[in-house]
């Protein structure tokens, strides 16, 4: 590896990322995912990427990722290099999951979902594969989905807003698919290749996937590849504690209010920004943040309420 122009001693290189997934435009709760990103690989004089997870076909809205590009541009939240789009990089992903074929850690499932929700118990993530297809397919069953055959044992994660969490991935969630019935790949196995292909050093994101880090934790150390820090933040929801999305028809964000979103994302993730500071410039709002930026002031709740003009 070249060393760096700093010499041997320089602290190891920071590097953040975004990565909405393209089902609609941003709201307040994606805002505050990104802010938190942002400010967490600034204040670090790092670099913050931006990867827009478009898997999921069905749940995507035609335009949404040219929308959330010019929204973060609006708000000054501006990113380096190109942006990476996990479509142009399936490539990637079949080569992860042929390794993890080869190595007998992976394999292909028969079961439609109405067998698996007839027996299967439920666990942190919905239905937890019952095995059906673990020791082989059974006579005249065609693959459909490929699994991940989980170890037993228990998978820490250490947050650094939630601190140690652990987790039973084989009893809790169980064989979790890697590439589904449909063809696509599954967000926990893109997610480790491209966090690691990207050389991600610092995850900052949504408590509603705090407990998908175990699962991406095994497979980093079923595939050799390193784990970036962790830090989760409350999730966004609504007055009814649902998480701010499409389904809950969370507010686009407008562009031209970009300067009280930022304000109020910052007041959401407890960083009291003065208040002579409401109305400034988005620029110089992300400035102080990025100055100021203390994520122990983050309060580690799973879910806090959106400001109800935000929802
Ligand atoms: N694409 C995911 C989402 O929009 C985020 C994935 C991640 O940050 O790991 O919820």
């Amino acid at each position: 590896m070249p060393e760096s122009p700093a010499g041997r001693d320089a602290a190891p290189r920071v590097r953040g990322r975004f990565a909405p997934s393209p089902s609609g435009a941003l709201h307040f709760g994606s805002l505050v995912a990104a802010v938190a990103s942002w400010l967490d690989a600034r204040s670090r004089n790092g670099e913050w990427l931006l990867r827009i997870e478009d898997l999921d076909p069905p749940r995507e809205q035609r335009g949404a990722a040219e929308e959330i590009l010019r929204t973060l541009e609006a708000l000054c939240l501006y990113w380096d290099g190109p942006v990476r789009y996990q479509s142009r990089c399936t490539h990637l992903y079949a080569g992860a999951l042929q390794r993890l074929i080869e190595h007998d850690a992976a394999y292909a499932c028969a079961c439609t979902r109405r067998e698996i929700a007839a027996r299967a118990r439920v666990g942190v993530d919905g239905p937890v594969y019952p095995g059906a297809c673990r020791s082989g397919l059974a006579p005249g069953r065609a693959p459909r989905a490929w699994r991940l055959r989980v170890p037993a044992g228990s998978i820490a994660l250490d947050d650094e807003c939630f601190g140690v969490i652990s987790q039973d991935v084989e009893r809790e969630v169980g064989d979790f698919v890697l590439r589904r019935a449909d063809g696509w790949f599954a967000y926990q196995l893109a997610v480790v290749v491209d966090d690691a292909d990207q050389e991600i050093t610092r995850v900052v994101r949504g408590a509603d996937l705090i407990d998908s880090s175990q699962r991406q934790i095994l497979l980093q150390r079923l595939l050799d590849l390193p784990t970036p820090a962790y830090l989760h933040i409350p999730a966004a929801v609504d007055a009814r504690g649902d998480k701010l999305s499409k389904r809950t028809r969370a507010r686009p964000l407008k562009r031209s209010k970009a300067s009280g979103a930022l304000f109020a994302a910052l007041q959401f993730l407890h960083q009291a920004p003065p208040l002579e500071l409401a109305g400034a410039p988005p620029a110089e709002l992300l400035q102080w943040g990025r100055r100021h930026w203390q994520p122990d002031a983050v309060v580690p709740q799973r879910k806090r309420a959106a400001p109800a003009q935000w929802r």
